[in-house]
């Protein structure tokens, strides 16, 4: 070498201050869109991203199962229109975290699933790398978008498409696959710099055409029984000054979905809940604001629906109208947009609803809201849901900031009936599958977006597919208060065998008998507390909530409470000749 010592080149270490590499410019594209927290598990070939991330002054929830860092990504994405993040390592932890991913997809909730994967030349020849996967063709059909970066320089780009991906339009899950090599690829930190990309408003408006807004409010007026009818998507939207002026100044009764209650809340004068049987059949024309005609909506035809109807709906996807039954009226664009558009067309001589349809709903309400109120005003022994509903719907009355998650059959549908919620965006549970095992991921996600206490209520077969991030409560001192439903149990817990050459067989629905989930609780340094009558739920409750701190409240209910498959005994295909 003939260099002189003035022309030497740059020592290692100086050489690093001008170098970049994939790990720091994933984090740093992250940062420039302003996120700030990841969800997610460690492992190959990702814990120094996690520690990178940390050290960069992020956010990492590190969680015991990678489904449960998605499920928490996930409702981060729906609560603040921001792509949850959630990073896994590759094949299983992948695999894991798809299972969020495509529940994230099929509720268009905005999340982005970022894997580690192994070397692409050895998986690509199926030559058995450690954890091989084709993980990009995997997640393909259960995301909105699934991408691979294979090169530093692309990082920047590639983020920002997820990104896009994930939050515009209808909103879902974006796979983003990162091979281990990119991770450490060098790059002058510079030109690294300049590849990062910030979103340029990621979540357009997308305004309705004007005639589509006027045939909606033609519609709408020509009814005589008009409903309106709010999903999760009328939740999402954040427009909901707009929504409640829209649903006031018509004075159209109006029907939540589950996780649209709260964005009215649920004690307003024109709810129609507590008639919902009725207003669904008898209604001529049903105004759909964020809500698909799905299973949870008998696909809007058949018994539920009564007589003929005609449908406006509002959504920011195309090819939701007319996916079961005709549309009359149409109206495409942002749900903002849509129903300010809509209360534009709205004047002084807009016809109110007639008072026969606002008095026959009025009445029903009543009936039914009296026979509900005999109904918890019961106080049998050993306890069951109603009772201990009660006990827990007037505690959380007392706190309508609470976030509130809730999964299980019975105490998912009973649950979702009783405890009113009183502002938006606050109720988070099985969604549009209607699964079970979002509870604790749901919980953190919700704990750790708002700051805000958390509320599960759960039944003990639905707590059982997330339990053990309990663990993850405490060891973030989250304030979550998971409440169990303890009846022993899959539906309930004391079927006995019924053939009686299988007695000595554990019956198909039974778990262990008088299960302590409060000790598991109190095995991670949480609260537990062990309940056996409203009461005792109302004090354990009040406290812990108080606390802010982790708490789990198991509470014994009666083993025969609860219907097997709860509300939906319908879609439980019935037993044919083979009975035995
Ligand atoms: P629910 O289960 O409460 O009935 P769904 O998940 O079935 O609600 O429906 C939500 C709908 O809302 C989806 O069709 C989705 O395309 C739509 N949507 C989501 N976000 C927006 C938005 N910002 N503007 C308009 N429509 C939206
Ligand atoms: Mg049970």
């Amino acid at each position: 070498m003939s260099a002189t010592l003035e022309q030497a080149p740059a020592t290692a270490a100086e050489d690093a201050v001008n170098m970049t590499d994939g790990f720091h410019l994933v984090i740093d594209a992250l940062k420039h869109n302003d996120i700030d927290t990841i969800f997610g598990l460690v492992g190959i070939p990702i814990t120094d991203l996690a520690r990178l991330a940390q050290a960069e002054g992020m956010r990492f929830i590190g969680f015991r199962h990678e489904q449960h860092a998605g499920n928490a990504a996930a409702i981060a994405g729906y609560m603040t229109q921001k792509p949850g993040i959630c990073l896994t390592v590759s094949a299983p932890g992948f695999l894991n975290g798809l299972t969020a991913l495509a529940n994230a997809t099929t509720n268009c909730f905005p999340m982005i699933l970022i894997s580690g994967s192994s070397e692409r030349e050895i998986v690509d020849l199926q030559q058995g790398d450690y954890e091989e996967m084709d993980q990009l063709n995997a997640a393909k059909p259960y995301a909105k978008a699934a991408y691979r970066i294979n090169k530093a320089e692309d990082i920047g780009i590639g983020i920002a498409r997820a990104i896009r991906a994930a939050v515009s339009g209808r909103p879902g899950g974006v796979y983003l696959d990162l091979p281990a090599q990119l991770l450490s690829q060098t790059m002058d930190a510079e030109r690294g710099r300049k590849s990062l990309v910030r979103v340029v408003d990621p979540v357009p408006r997308q305004i309705p055409a004007p005639e589509a807004v006027q045939r909606a409010l033609d519609l709408i007026q020509g009814a005589k029984r008009p409903l309106i009818l709010l999903g999760k998507g009328a939740a999402y939207a954040q427009a909901d000054a707009a929504i409640r002026a829209f649903v006031e100044k018509t004075g159209i009764p109006y029907l939540p979905m589950s996780m649209a209650k709260g964005l009215l809340p649920d004690n307003h004068a024109q709810s129609a809940s507590a008639a919902r049987s009725y207003v669904l059949a008898e209604a001529d024309v049903v105004v759909l604001i964020g809500a698909r005609l799905n299973w949870l909506l008998s696909h809007g035809k058949g018994k539920t629906w009564g007589g003929p109807k005609q449908f406006v709906q509002i959504d920011i996807a195309p090819t939701e109208i007319d996916s079961n039954v005709a549309i009359a009226a149409p109206v495409i664009g942002d749900i903002g947009s849509c129903v300010s558009a809509l209360l534009a067309g709205i004047d002084a001589n807009f016809g109110k609803p007639g008072i026969e349809w606002t008095r026959a709903i009025a009445e029903r309400k009543d009936k039914n809201l009296t026979k509900m109120a005999a109904t918890l005003a019961q106080d049998p022994s050993p306890m069951n849901y109603h009772s201990a509903l009660r006990a827990i719907r007037d505690v959380l009355k007392t706190r309508p900031d609470i976030n509130v998650v809730n999964e299980g059959a019975n105490a998912l549908d009973f649950t979702r009936s009783i405890v009113d919620m009183y502002q938006p965006r606050k109720r988070f549970d099985s969604g549009t599958w209607g699964i079970m095992g979002i509870g604790m991921g749901y919980s953190i996600g919700a704990a750790v977006v708002s700051g805000l206490p958390v509320v599960a209520i759960e039944g003990d077969s639905a707590f059982g597919f997330s339990g053990m991030e309990v663990e993850t409560i405490c060891r973030y001192q989250l304030p979550v208060v998971t409440v169990i439903f303890n009846n022993n149990g899959v539906y309930k817990g004391c079927d006995p065998n019924l053939n009686p050459r299988l007695k000595n067989d554990v019956a198909v629905t039974a778990f262990v008998k008088g299960a302590r989930y409060d000790k598991m609780m109190e095995a991670f340094g949480g609260t537990g507390y062990h309940v056996t009558t409203p009461a005792q739920m109302t004090k354990a409750l009040t406290e812990a909530i108080a606390a802010g701190k982790p708490a789990l409240i198991n509470a014994v209910i009666d083993e025969a409470a609860g219907a097997e498959s709860g509300r939906l005994i319908n879609l439980n295909p019935k037993k044919g000749a083979l009975k035995k």
